[in-house]
């Protein structure tokens, strides 16, 4: 879950970085009264969880009542990069003289964290990473050691800073190492870490990714991440504890399995459009079934749907169960196709049949899929 440039900026401040001055705010009006607060100039940011916000128009400065009625009015209600703006973080404008980049992510490679930095902060970093590599500079962690301030000097010292700026830059580095390791960051970033004219660094910008599956042991009060999937049919899923991705053909799918779910949707591609992907994970039960189902059922104009299932650790057989007494409840009429195969395939075979889905024993998911074809367009 990314969050908001406002709720990563509460947590950078939480832990001793310093931020810009700063208010959420949704009208004009709400902007004024802020400003009174702040003092001009100030800068008015979209909150929207895009990149390249700032040259795609999603950060302006107003140095006076009249300019900030006008560019807040402008703002809000505006789209950057198709993202509706719905808050404005209004912060007081911080005198840089020098932005820097930092930044805490997992490195894919070695699956450890890496902390990066670089003097070339602003705007422009992907343009750095591109023409001048050697300007950015980084070190993996050992998570079980941590990231201390001498590991942090040894990596600033390679870029040129000294004395002040590189303990305080080193000191930003570890807290932001901290936030990083206690809130289970996928990414942090202060982009740019600005060097003030009096010297002092302010995270102007503040971008922080929490790893999903961690949510449940983060301690520190994060949004609520069921109320930041806008798609009510995503959110559902998430609830009922499947991975539901909403997509817009018209042919219903559930596999217990990612690769068994892609391999699915691939098929079904060829000649129809799949609705959606849903993947149950392995924990099967009749209820599970029961409730992907009726998840399945609340897309509209469904022409058919496709159930692709393995029984391994998970327990077909209850689940197919739990399918049927959807069908028999809600009365379902389009064509249902089924694969379903390994532990408990006959009765697996023999539930579903009495539900009225077509049972496919064969392997190969073609088959089944070249089954559903036919039955949709028969059915239209
Ligand atoms: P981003 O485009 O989403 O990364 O938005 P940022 O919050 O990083 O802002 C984009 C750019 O606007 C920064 O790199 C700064 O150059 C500039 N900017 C943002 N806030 C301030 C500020 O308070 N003072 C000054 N002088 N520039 C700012
Ligand atoms: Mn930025």
């Amino acid at each position: 879950m990314r969050l908001h440039e406002y709720e990563a900026a509460r947590v950078f401040e939480s832990v001793g970085i310093k931020v810009p001055k700063h208010k959420v705010v949704q009208t004009p009006e709400e902007a004024l009264e802020a400003a009174e607060e702040i003092g001009y100039p100030l800068v008015l940011k979209a909150q929207v969880l895009v990149g390249g916000r700032g040259l795609a128009g999603g950060v302006k400065i107003a140095s006076d009542p009249e300019e900030l009625k006008t560019l807040s009015g402008k703002m809000t209600g505006s789209e950057i990069k198709g993202v509706p703006v719905d808050k404005i973080m209004v912060t007081e404008k911080a005198n840089i003289s020098d932005e820097l980049y930092v930044a805490v992510t997992v490195d894919g490679y070695s699956g450890r964290p890496v902390v990066i930095a670089s003097t070339e902060g602003g705007v422009n970093i992907e343009e750095t990473a591109r023409k001048t590599p050697e300007k950015i500079v980084s070190v993996h962690v050992d998570p079980q050691f941590g990231f201390y301030p001498f590991q942090a000097r040894r990596l600033l010292r390679r870029l040129g800073l000294s004395e002040r700026l590189l303990l305080s830059c080193a000191d930003v580095l570890v807290r932001l190492y901290k936030v990083f390791s206690q809130l289970e960051g996928i990414i942090v970033e202060i982009n740019p870490l600005a060097v003030l004219e009096n010297g002092d660094l302010c995270a102007v910008d503040a971008v922080l990714e929490v790893d999903n599956s961690a949510l449940k042991r983060i301690e520190y009060p994060l949004p609520n991440f069921l109320e930041r999937i806008d798609n009510p049919l995503e959110r559902r899923g998430r609830r009922i504890g499947v991975t539901y991705v909403d997509l817009d053909g018209d042919i219903g799918l559930i596999s217990s399995g990612a690769g068994l779910g892609m391999a699915s949707m691939d098929i079904i591609g060829q000649k129809l459009r799949p609705a959606n992907f849903l993947e149950t994970g392995g924990g099967i039960t009749e209820e599970l079934l029961y409730k992907c189902m009726e998840l399945i059922m609340r897309k509209e104009k469904l022409r058919g749907l496709f159930i692709n299932i393995y029984g391994g650790i998970n327990p077909i057989h209850e689940g197919a169960k739990g399918v049927v007494r959807y069908i028999k409840e809600h009365g379902v009429t389009i064509p249902i196709v089924a694969k379903a195969l390994g532990n408990h395939q006959e009765e697996t075979w023999e539930t579903l049949e009495s539900g009225g889905v077509h049972v496919i024993t064969d392997v190969a998911t073609e088959k089944a899929v070249a089954r559903l074809v036919e039955l949709v367009e028969a059915n239209e």
